[in-house]
């Protein structure tokens, strides 16, 4: 079922949460909504559940208003961070739940919610504890015991309030991948709140970007990360570091210093804010000709296969940069030693572009 919301407002007392927000989501694709705390993911995904109800604005299944229908009749599976299973009931009865209580005409027979919910458990991979209480289950048992709870009803649409947010970051990341198989064996149109970018980047095939009540960029996680419409898209996606420069006859200068590897700086024109990935930036022990500033080495600390190094500079202002573990090594730098940053790729917004909002 594909989700079309058109024009849509809420406001909590004379707060405006929702702000005329317009966005299609297919049939079939999984969306995550990305924000700050308090931007109103929640709100927005508790419209669509139909948990409450819109000021003005629509809200269209497969091109069908329900805004009249009871929540049961709107074919929403939700999935919220606490887990919120019947502790009283054994894993098997938990997904049974929804199958159990249909009126007579619809339930299925006892054999049926036998099968789906066998299938389920296989689904979500764990036929074997099938018979255990959730007190028995790890926090990462428990949400995909919630999931299939969700999905037995068979859903149209799957609503997900940050599912793994109350769990480890190791069980996140593996529930993530979970995840993302599930739909691609499901296919069940998704909508998935989350406040951390990795996840949004790593699980969706579109990402919503949201601040203060609208929406800053629809788009791939490629397309957001890549050309982030805004610089609050650009900040929310990543670790940045931030400089004031100024674009003359279309060259980039940062102080006298021109920068060689400028981005889309015909466009503008006068003040600009550099925006540096730490990544992005190349160190060396001797000046280069793209050389922005130098640093004295405050903090070392691994990152995967990269290293992230803490500097300050002479204005005392942090740089953050990341670079390889094994260039890393091979430049025998440690604490306090000063060093030479040079960028590599660079993002330029105009000064009036600026939202220093989040
Ligand atoms: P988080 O990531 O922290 O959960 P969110 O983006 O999901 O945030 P919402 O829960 O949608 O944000 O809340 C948006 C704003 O609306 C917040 O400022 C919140 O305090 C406010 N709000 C939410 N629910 C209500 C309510 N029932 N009554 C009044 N204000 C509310």
């Amino acid at each position: 079922m594909s989700i079309d919301i058109i024009n849509l407002d809420k406001y909590f007392g004379k707060f405006h949460v929702i702000k005329n927000l317009n966005l299609k989501i297919k049939e079939g694709e999984l969306v995550a909504l990305l924000g700050p705390s308090g931007c109103g993911k929640t709100t927005l995904l508790r419209m669509i559940a139909g948990l409450e109800t819109p000021d003005s604005g629509s809200i269209l299944f497969s091109g069908e208003d329900k805004a009249e229908k009871k929540i049961s009749e709107r074919e929403v599976g939700f999935v919220f961070q606490h887990y919120a299973l019947f502790k009283h009931m054994r894993v098997f009865e938990n997904i049974a739940f929804g199958l159990e209580v249909k009126p007579k005409k619809f339930r299925p027979s006892k054999d049926e919610i036998n099968e789906k919910v066998m299938s389920l458990l296989k689904l979500v991979k764990l036929e074997q504890l099938k018979d255990r209480f959730p007190s028995e289950l790890s926090g990462g048992q428990r949400q995909r015991v919630a999931l299939a709870r969700a999905l037995a009803v068979e859903p149209k649409i799957l609503l997900l309030d940050e599912p793994f947010g109350a769990l480890d970051a190791q069980v996140r990341k593996e529930l993530r991948r979970w995840l993302r198989k599930l739909h691609d064996e499901i296919h069940v149109t998704s909508v998935f709140v989350t406040h951390d970018q990795e996840e949004a980047l790593e699980v969706s095939d579109r990402v919503v970007l949201m601040n203060q009540g609208k929406i800053e960029q629809v788009g791939t996680p490629e397309e957001v990360y890549t050309n982030p419409a805004s610089p609050f898209v650009y900040n929310f996606l990543g670790n940045v570091n931030l400089f004031r420069g100024r674009v003359e006859n279309g060259k980039l200068y940062l102080g006298e210093i021109e920068i060689k590897e400028a981005d889309e700086t015909k466009s503008i024109n006068n003040e600009v804010y550099i925006y540096i990935r730490p990544h992005h930036f190349e160190i060396s022990l001797e000046k280069k000709e793209n050389t922005i500033s130098k640093g004295k080495i405050d903090h070392i600390s691994p990152s995967g296969s990269n290293v992230k190094i803490e500097l300050v500079d002479e204005q005392n202002q942090a740089i953050l940069v990341e670079i390889p573990t094994e260039k890393y090594k091979s430049m025998g730098i440690k604490k306090s030693d000063v060093v030479f940053v040079s960028p590599k790729e660079t993002k330029i917004f105009s000064v009036e572009d600026q939202d220093f909002s989040i």
